[in-house]
C-alpha cells in the first residue's frame, strides 16, 4: 500500500522546500497546540506535530471502519445499559483496580438513586490498525474504543488543506484533489446539540469539563466554536469549579455559577491523576444530576480494556445486540485476539503463553491515554511476576497488531527534520443520542489517522509521540 511519492522521500531539498511549506500552512490552518513550557496561555503557540505526506490507507479497509462504527455505537450504548453485564465483567477488575473500583461505584451509586438522566449522548471514536497477514493482504484490526475525552476530531479537519498544500508544491495536485474532506467536531457538535435541544431548557449551556493542564484547547474550540455558530452557550470549567460552585436544583437539575447545565462533555475524567478527593465528589455530582453526561459512567465503564476483552467471547456480543446478526459479524470482523488473566486455568494458561512468546502480544491495564501497555521483555518480566496474583487480573492480553510500516517525515517544532519509518492508526468517530429507549441520532462523524515512528509501541499525539496524518485512499 505505498503512496505515489516515494520519489519525493528521496529528493532531500524537494523535502526541505515541502516542510517550510507545510509548517506555515499547518499555523494558517489551525493545526494548533499550546507549548509545553506554557500549557495554559495562548501567547505563545506552536503547530501540533503533523506528517509531512499524507499516509497510504487501503480503501476498503477505510470503508470498513465507517461502515461498523453505527454498530460499535450501538453497542457501547447497549452495555452502558446492561447493568448485569458490566457487574459481572468488572467484577475481577474492580478487585484490584482501585480506579475501576470508584468509577464502578458512582455507577452503582447512581442507578440505586435513580436516574434524573433521560436524554443520552455518547461521542467516541474506535481506533485501528491494518493488520499485516501472512500473504501480505492487509485487515482491519481495532486497538480500543474510546467512550471518553476522544480528541483530536477538531485540528483532523485542518491537516486536510495543509497536504493537500504540500502535495501542490510537490507537483502532485491531481494526487491533492483526492484527499477526502473531513470535518468530525462538526458531528461532534450535532450531537451535542441535538441533546442539548432534548434537554428542553433553551437558556441552558454545555459545559466542556477540561482538564487543569490545556494544552490541546486548540482542538476542543473547534466543537466550541460550532455550537457557538448554533447560538449555544458553552463554559469551560474543572472538577475543581465544579466542587465549589456546582450544586444541584429541584429534579437534580445542575447548576454552575446560577446557570443551568444541559450537557457536560468531558475532555477530563479518565486517568488517576485526574482525580482527588473534591474531583471524585464533584464526578459523582454531575453523575447524579438530570444534565446530559457525554459520556455517562456507565459508558465510561463501557470503554475499558476488560469489556473489551469479555466482548471478544463467543456469545456475548450476539447477546448484547440480539436480533442484529450482521452487525455483530461486522464487529467482530474488526476483533484482534483478546485474552482474559483472570485467575484460573484459561488465564495460568493465557500468561504462560505469553511469557514464552511475548512479542505475539500486547500487555495492557485498565488505563487510557497511551503509554500504559507493556511489550516484550517487559511484558514478560511484568507477567512472570504477577502470574499467580490476582493482581494480574487487572490486565488483559492482546493479540499484538503487526502493521507494514512506510516511510515519513514526523514534523515537530525544533526537531530535526529525519525520515522515519512509520505506522498508522486510524480512528473513526461515532456519535449517537438516545432519549429513554429511543436513538434519535446514530452516525459516524468523520476520521483521524495518526502515524508514529515504529521504534515506539505505544502513545498518542498528546503523549508526544504519534503526529496527525491525512488519509491517502489506494
Ligand atoms: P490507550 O487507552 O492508552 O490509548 P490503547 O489500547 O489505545 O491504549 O494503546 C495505546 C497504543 O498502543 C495504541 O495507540 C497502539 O499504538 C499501541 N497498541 C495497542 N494495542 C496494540 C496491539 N494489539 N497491537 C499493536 N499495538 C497496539
Ligand atoms: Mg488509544
Amino acid at each position: 500500500m505505498a503512496a505515489p511519492w516515494e520519489d519525493v522521500l528521496r529528493d532531500p531539498l524537494a523535502v526541505r522546500e515541502a516542510a517550510a511549506v507545510a509548517v506555515d500552512a499547518a499555523l494558517l490552518e489551525g493545526v494548533l497546540m499550546r507549548t509545553e513550557a506554557e500549557p495554559n496561555a495562548s501567547d505563545v503557540v506552536n503547530f501540533a506535530p503533523f506528517t509531512l505526506l499524507p499516509s497510504a490507507v487501503p480503501r476498503r479497509l477505510f470503508q470498513q471502519a465507517y461502515a461498523v462504527q453505527q454498530d460499535f455505537n450501538l453497542l457501547v450504548d447497549a452495555i452502558s445499559q446492561n447493568r448485569q453485564f458490566l457487574e459481572r465483567t468488572l467484577a475481577s477488575t474492580i478487585k484490584v483496580d482501585d480506579f475501576t473500583a470508584r468509577l464502578f461505584r458512582i455507577h452503582m451509586q447512581v442507578l440505586e438513586e435513580g436516574l434524573a438522566q433521560s436524554v443520552f449522548l455518547g461521542i467516541n471514536r474506535s481506533d485501528y490498525m491494518f493488520d499485516c497477514g501472512p500473504e501480505g493482504t492487509a485487515a482491519l484490526k481495532q486497538v480500543e474504543i474510546n467512550t471518553i475525552a476522544a480528541s483530536f476530531g477538531g485540528l483532523t479537519s485542518r491537516t486536510v488543506p495543509v497536504h493537500q498544500r504540500v502535495l501542490k508544491v510537490l507537483g502532485k495536485s491531481q494526487e491533492a484533489s483526492q484527499l477526502l474532506p473531513n470535518n468530525p467536531s462538526e458531528g461532534l457538535a450535532l450531537g451535542i446539540a441535538k441533546a442539548w435541544q432534548l434537554y428542553g431548557s433553551p437558556s441552558a449551556v454545555v459545559m466542556f469539563l477540561v482538564e487543569e493542564v490545556q494544552r490541546n484547547i486548540f482542538d476542543q474550540r473547534c466543537v466550541e466554536n460550532e455550537l457557538w455558530n448554533r447560538n449555544i452557550r458553552v463554559i469551560r470549567r474543572r472538577f475543581r469549579d465544579v466542587f465549589e460552585k456546582g450544586s444541584l436544583g429541584e429534579g437534580r437539575r445542575l447548576y454552575m455559577d446560577g446557570q443551568e447545565v444541559a450537557v457536560v462533555y468531558y475532555r477530563e475524567g479518565y486517568v488517576p491523576k485526574n482525580y482527588d478527593q473534591q474531583n471524585w465528589e464533584a464526578r459523582l455530582l454531575l453523575e447524579r444530576s438530570r444534565a446530559v453526561k457525554c459520556p455517562d459512567i456507565a459508558t465510561q465503564l463501557a470503554g475499558t480494556k476488560k469489556v473489551q476483552q469479555e466482548l471478544s467471547r463467543p456469545g456475548t456480543l450476539e447477546s448484547l445486540l440480539p436480533g442484529r446478526a450482521e452487525a455483530v459479524a461486522r464487529i467482530r470482523a474488526t476483533f484482534a485476539g483478546l485474552y482474559s488473566l483472570d485467575m484460573g486455568a484459561e488465564g495460568d494458561k493465557i500468561a504462560a503463553a505469553a511469557i514464552a512468546d511475548p512479542g505475539r502480544f500486547v500487555l495492557k491495564p485498565q488505563r487510557e491515554g497511551g503509554g500504559n501497555n507493556l511489550y516484550d521483555e517487559e511484558l514478560k518480566q511484568v507477567l512472570e511476576k504477577i502470574r499467580d496474583s490476582p493482581e494480574r487480573t487487572s490486565y488483559i492480553l492482546m493479540d499484538k497488531i503487526k502493521p507494514q510500516p512506510a516511510l515519513n517525515y514526523l514534523l515537530r517544532a525544533h526537531s530535526p527534520l529525519q525520515v522515519s519509518e512509520c505506522i498508522s492508526e486510524l480512528g473513526i468517530f461515532g456519535v449517537y443520542v438516545r432519549q429513554g429507549k429511543e436513538m434519535v441520532l446514530n452516525t459516524a462523524a468523520g476520521h483521524l489517522l495518526r502515524t508514529k515512528a515504529i521504534e515506539h509501541a505505544d502513545g498518542g499525539v498528546a503523549a508526544g509521540v504519534a503526529v496527525l496524518d491525512t488519509p491517502y485512499l489506494v
